[in-house]
């Protein structure tokens, strides 16, 4: 891939979304040429975050704020720290508002919103995978009007629900989307859908509807989802893909 221009931008914000998982809103500079489509992704590094060559570590990371949220000129990033082992998410997670943090991108061409396709839009996330299809839904959301959109969502429990305001708040306010979240780990007393996003999908998607599916998760239950869809009839071309 060509490389891009690094961008050196500021930490305005950081959302703790849940233990593990914060939201980093990166205000870049008011001269800063930058835009993107919903589902590209960013490297993003820390200036003085340097490898043994003495150059920045860098890591692949969603836009996970639509371009609608560019007239503030910010691009949010949420990040999972990946614990014991994980060297850059982390060290982002020790970030502080006002730390210097560089964007290059954008880059990805392959699993992008097309803005055209009016057909029903469902989203398929587990965990931080949400990151680009929140993307994708604000831009969806921001415009007039909308394909129908339905997001069905895996996570452990309610304490690992990323976004949880924001996507409930659609649930009860934007009548085109609906939410199904999913537990694997249900905590006592849910009585909502409960396994792995594979588990669920039979109950849920026994035929193709005409719908155009994005999918992103680890690639363990993206390959497990594509290959149900498939195998009750939905077409390659309407199903896109994003794995880490
Ligand atoms: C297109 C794309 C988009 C992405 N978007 C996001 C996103 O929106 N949000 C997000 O959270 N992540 C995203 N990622 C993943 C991200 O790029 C990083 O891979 C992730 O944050 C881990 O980086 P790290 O430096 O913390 O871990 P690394 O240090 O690179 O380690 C990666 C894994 O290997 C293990 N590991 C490291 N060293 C060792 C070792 N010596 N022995 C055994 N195991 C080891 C770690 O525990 C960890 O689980 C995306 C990746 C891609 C390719």
């Amino acid at each position: 891939m060509a490389k891009k221009p690094v961008i050196l931008g500021t930490l305005e914000e950081i959302i703790f979304e849940t233990p593990r998982v914060s939201t980093f809103i990166v205000k870049l500079p008011a001269e800063a040429d930058f835009s993107f489509i919903s589902g590209q992704f960013a490297m993003l590094s820390l200036p003085d975050f340097l490898n043994d060559k003495g150059r920045p570590v860098r890591r692949a990371y969603s836009i996970a704020s639509s371009p609608h949220d560019l007239v503030g000129k910010t691009v949010s990033f949420t990040i999972t720290r990946k614990g014991e082992g994980g060297y850059f998410s982390n060290r982002i997670h020790e970030a502080r508002v006002g730390d210097s943090v560089s964007v290059e991108g954008p880059y990805g061409s392959a699993f992008v919103l097309d803005r055209q396709d009016s057909r029903p839009h469902l989203f398929i996330a587990a965990g931080s995978g949400i990151a680009p299809l929140r993307s994708m839904i604000r831009t969806l959301l921001a415009e007039g009007s909308p394909p129908p959109i339905e997001l069905l969502y895996g996570f452990r429990n309610e304490d690992d629900f990323i976004y949880a305001r924001e996507l409930k708040g659609y649930q009860s306010n934007r009548p085109r989307f609906s939410l199904l979240t999913a537990h694997s780990r249900p905590a006592e007393g849910w009585d909502g859908l409960a396994g792995r996003i594979p588990e669920v999908l039979p109950a849920l998607y026994g035929s193709y509807k005409g719908q155009v599916v994005y999918i992103c998760g680890h690639p363990e239950m993206v390959t497990q989802t594509v290959e149900w869809l498939r195998s009750v009839g939905f077409p390659e071309e309407a199903v896109r893909k994003e794995q880490w």
